[in-house]
């Protein structure tokens, strides 16, 4: 079994797998180690990656890219729409509100959701890392935007399971980007904690994070991001290019599909020709519209006037991570970057002119998200070993939880997490209740999705107790492993009926940590307390002390504020916990669609793999003709048959080879595969011959000159 990281960009993936000897980029059918983000359609197959890239600009309509950008979106999301305007396939609003990209896929219009078509791609990676390892993948460790919402973070692990893919955590970019920097390092934090800053600038995206590497651990501080990167330099130039095409040749290259996307390609390569040279370079297109042949030319300062607010965008976010991480530039040991727009020399000027540190490329730009997340699959798996390192993400968003307070008009709230704690981590909140309640858990700050909720979940099968008091529930709020945030249990505290049954069956008390099956991070004697009120716990796999999470002591006094209960005296060392039921609402497709669009996906792949064996099968009898044909006429094979079998064959090979063209062109396997059985059955004898001549000539002249 294999074990991969992936990158999912906007524009491009990378896979990275973990093998015992290290960790190694993938490359795909292409030879190529980046598969482009495409997925495309026609009458008879899909098509994903390079092939999809390759054919857009004849199949527009049925191409679509940049869909990772509306995962766990709805169709009137502004950010949607936003989107669409650089997506030409045809999108729709279906019923439910959600997003169908309408493609003709076997000659019929379907609709897709970015998640299936996110699915597929991962289909063709899995693919990928498959034939490279030789060997079926299934635990994988996906890499995600820091600035992905419970959202998309969730439409993005269905997209996984609809391909059959096992993930072992989502991973945000930079923090992959760290530990492939970190992990072979190690010897640099031997003597001090290093402070490092990773800019990644993508296609569609900047995203800045602190980190501080001690021996054998990682720790993320802080991010910052805006949804920017290099597409907006091509945009920019676009409008640029389109302006001038008016006035010079009095042609509109926005008002044609094609032409704009031909205009976008030629722009991209002199975008990247401008990163190396600042001298002036050309832009030519021949029959760019109605004919006509289009030339320009720019140099790389006048493409940074044109993105100057772009690039205004990437200096404030660069700022707001200095700010946010609390850092001052001396505190800082290096910047490194990754991602393609990093090569775009004002970008590292940015860098220097902020942070005060010239730009480092130590990691591999295209390849390092996908292979730090193939190490943290590696350090998770157990199919391969390797050795520790402590990772500790955080979770990019202030979050709160809102619940119903019994009577009483408005809700009850808490912050449960402020921006930028530890993840992952669990927190119990205790609340008293005498009857059933909701609980929702909200972003607490503006979040890029419209909706602030992250889920509501209805807690059930609360009384009050025989005297009629209320009972003690404890909530756990957990920011799990994918940076998802949610209420994992709520369960009921008996108090009383614990102590009538340790005093029964004589048992020691093992306190709460029993009854959730947890073990707490604080010191016991706080540990009493805290359960009356609010209990903070640490759940993170690298044992990071909870003094260090910036929720810490403070979180507990503003929560004792909230539910203070004045109980101090209950201190029981043995406790009864009852699991309640929980009714929950929150992003991504019910199981029973999940099914469905698996058992889609699964039918696609059958198809696919259906029509590669028959176009397999028509190559496999095209090219024997040809070379059958070669091998009789002058050829080694001519001079082991008569004359008048070998014309009647290459009569039928000739037969053949037209056939294929015309009524053979689009024709069933079994059909290819029963003609190049025949053909076979009619010339073995004579390769026979042939070998049995190469193995003994003598005896074959003798019987030759026998017959
Ligand atoms: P995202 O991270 O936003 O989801 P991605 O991971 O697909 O997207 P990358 O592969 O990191 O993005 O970067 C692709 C971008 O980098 C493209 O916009 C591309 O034009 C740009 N790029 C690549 N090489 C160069 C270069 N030499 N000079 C300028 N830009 C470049
Ligand atoms: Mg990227």
């Amino acid at each position: 079994m294999s074990v991969i990281g992936i990158d999912f960009g906007n524009e491009g993936c990378y896979v990275a797998a973990a093998r015992s000897g290290g960790i190694e980029t993938l490359a795909n059918d292409y030879s190529l180690r980046a598969t482009p983000s495409f997925v495309a359609f026609d009458g008879k197959k899909r098509i994903i990656g390079v092939a999809a890239k390759n054919q857009q600009v004849t199949n527009m309509k049925n191409t679509v890219g940049g869909f990772k950008r509306l995962l766990g979106r709805k169709f009137n999301d502004p950010h949607v729409q936003h989107e669409l305007k650089s997506i030409p396939a045809r999108v729709e609003e279906r019923n439910d509100g959600s997003i169908g990209i309408k493609v003709n896929y076997l000659n019929e219009d379907q609709h897709f959701s970015p998640e299936q078509l996110t699915a597929m791609l991962f289909t063709k990676l899995k693919e990928t890392s498959a034939s490279a390892m030789q060997t079926q993948v299934n635990d994988c460790v996906i890499a995600c935007p820091v600035f992905f919402t419970n959202a998309e973070r969730r439409a993005l692990l269905d997209a996984a399971q609809i391909a059959g893919l096992n993930v072992l955590r989502l991973m945000n970019e930079t923090t992959a980007t760290a530990l492939a920097y970190g992990f072979y390092k190690n010897d640099l934090f031997e003597d001090k904690p290093r402070n490092v800053i990773f800019v990644d600038f993508g296609h569609s995206a900047l995203q800045v994070s602190a980190c501080v590497f001690t021996k054998g651990k990682l720790k993320m501080i802080a991010s910052s991001w805006d949804q920017i990167g290099g597409r907006d330099f091509d945009l920019a130039l676009a409008e640029y290019f389109s302006k001038e095409f008016l006035e010079r040749y009095k042609i509109n290259a926005k008002t044609n599909a094609r032409a704009n996307l031909r205009l976008l390609t030629e722009i991209e390569k002199l975008k990247k020709q401008m990163s190396a040279n600042s001298t002036k370079l050309p832009l030519n297109i021949e029959c760019f519209l109605d004919d006509i042949d289009v030339s320009s030319s720019m140099q790389r300062s006048q493409m940074e006037e044109l993105v100057a607010p772009v690039l205004e965008r990437v200096e404030q976010t660069f700022r707001k991570l200095l700010a946010e991480s609390k850092w001052s530039v001396d505190d800082i040991d290096s910047v490194e970057i990754v991602g393609g727009s990093t090569r775009i020399p004002s970008i590292k000027q940015l860098i220097e002119k902020v942070f005060n540190k010239p730009a480092s490329t130590t990691l591999n730009q295209d390849e390092a998200v996908s292979r730090g997340a193939a190490l943290q699959c590696a350090i998770m798996s157990p199919a391969v070993r390797v050795r520790e390192f402590g990772v500790t993400d955080i979770q990019n968003y202030a979050v709160k939880v809102l619940w119903d307070a019994e009577g009483s008009a408005s809700n009850a709230e808490v912050e449960i997490f402020p921006q930028f704690h530890a993840s992952p981590f669990s927190r119990l909140v205790t609340i008293a209740r005498k009857s059933p309640f909701s609980a929702s858990i909200v972003y607490g700050q503006p979040v890029p999705y419209p909706d602030q909720t992250i889920g509501v979940w209805k807690i059930k099968d609360i009384k009050p107790t025989e005297r009629g008091e209320s009972q003690e529930v404890k909530l756990k709020v957990r920011i799990n492993q994918n940076g998802i945030v949610l209420i994992s249990s709520a369960t009921l505290v008996d108090r009383k009926e614990l102590e009538e049954a340790a005093a029964a069956t004589g048992e020691q008390a093992a306190g709460e940590e029993k009854a959730t099956g947890e073990q707490p991070a604080a010191n016991s004697g706080e540990q009493a307390d805290a359960q009356q009120e609010a209990y903070c716990e640490n759940e993170d796999d690298n044992n990071t002390s909870t003094a260090s999470s910036p929720g810490g002591q403070g979180w507990a006094q503003r929560v004792k504020g909230w539910f203070g209960s004045g109980n101090d005296k209950a201190k029981k060392k043995t406790i009864k916990a009852v699991e309640l039921p929980m009714e929950i609402v929150t992003h991504g497709f019910y199981p029973n669609e999940l099914a469905n669009y698996s058992q889609q996906e699964a039918k696609m792949i059958g198809n696919d793999q259906k029509e590669t064996e028959r176009i397999d099968a028509k190559n496999a009898l095209e090219e024997f003709v040809y070379d059958m044909r070669n091998k009789l006429q002058g050829g080694p094979l001519e001079r082991y048959v008569v004359e008048a079998e070998r014309e009647a064959i290459v009569a039928q090979l000739n037969d053949l080879e037209n056939w294929l063209y015309e009524d053979g062109e689009d024709c069933e396997r079994e059909i290819y595969t029963s003609r190049l059985s025949t053909l076979q059955q009619q010339t073995d004898p004579i390769k026979h011959r042939s070998q049995d001549f190469e193995q003994s000539p003598a005896a074959f002249d003798e019987l030759k000159n026998s017959i």
